[in-house]
């Protein structure tokens, strides 16, 4: 699948929110140690690595409802599915 096409989905474990943009993603700056969880397999990701940045909407109104960071695409597919 095409990063693009994850668009629309809805995570399994945020219901009323919707999939708005999926992106490679790394930070370059060196300024301070930055990390973030993986809300599907919990592990902290440090985000000088590359990673995959998702931005939420909500369902509704489609206003900016956050971002999530995982892994790879094989944490933000189990994250988008059912278990
Ligand atoms: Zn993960």
């Amino acid at each position: 699948m095409a990063l693009s096409d994850y668009t629309g989905l809805t995570p399994q474990a945020e219901p009323g929110m919707v999939v708005g943009r999926v992106s490679q993603h790394h930070l370059w700056t060196m300024d301070a140690e930055q990390t973030a969880r993986c809300p599907h397999c919990d592990a902290v990701l440090d985000l000088h690595e590359r990673h995959l940045l998702v931005t939420l909407s909500e369902e509704s109104n489609y206003l900016p409802a956050g971002k999530r960071y995982l892994c790879d695409e094989a944490c933000l597919q189990g994250w988008l599915d059912a278990e």
